[in-house]
């Protein structure tokens, strides 16, 4: 089987869901590079504030990073200490901190 590389620049978002993504649907030898100027994979520019006010602009019912796992956000969220929920308990139309956002995308 030929093997390939593939380099995504920018661990942000779009590069850390396109990675899981590959390492889901490629073949077990594909080389996948995921290349990140910043600290951690996952929050990017959107979801790296620290202001617990700052909030997703959808429900938390619409943000798995999985379309064949609809709820995956919301049981990331199910798995959280109260501490990191400030006192919410989210459902699936809550619009949760984006900071958690960031936090989920972080864990996978
Ligand atoms: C303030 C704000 C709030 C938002 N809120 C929401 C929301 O609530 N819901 C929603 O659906 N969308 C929201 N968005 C839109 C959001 O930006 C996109 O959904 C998504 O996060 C964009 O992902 P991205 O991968 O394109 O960019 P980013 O997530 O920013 O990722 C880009 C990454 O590339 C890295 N990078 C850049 N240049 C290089 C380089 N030369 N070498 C290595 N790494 C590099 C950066 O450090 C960064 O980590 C928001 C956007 C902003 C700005």
């Amino acid at each position: 089987m030929q093997a390939h590389s593939i380099a995504i620049i920018g661990a942000g978002f779009s590069g850390t869901l396109l990675s899981l993504q590959l390492l889901r649907h490629c073949s077990p030898n594909t080389r996948i590079s995921l290349i990140e100027q910043a600290p951690s994979f996952g929050p990017g520019l959107a979801y790296s504030t620290g202001c617990p006010e700052h909030r997703l602009n959808v429900p938390a019912g619409k943000m798995s990073a999985f379309p064949d796992r609809p709820n995956d956000f919301l049981e990331f969220l199910g798995r959280q200490p109260a501490s990191a929920l400030g006192g919410l308990i989210p459902d699936a139309g809550s619009f949760v901190p984006r900071q958690l956002y960031g936090r989920y995308l972080r864990s996978l």
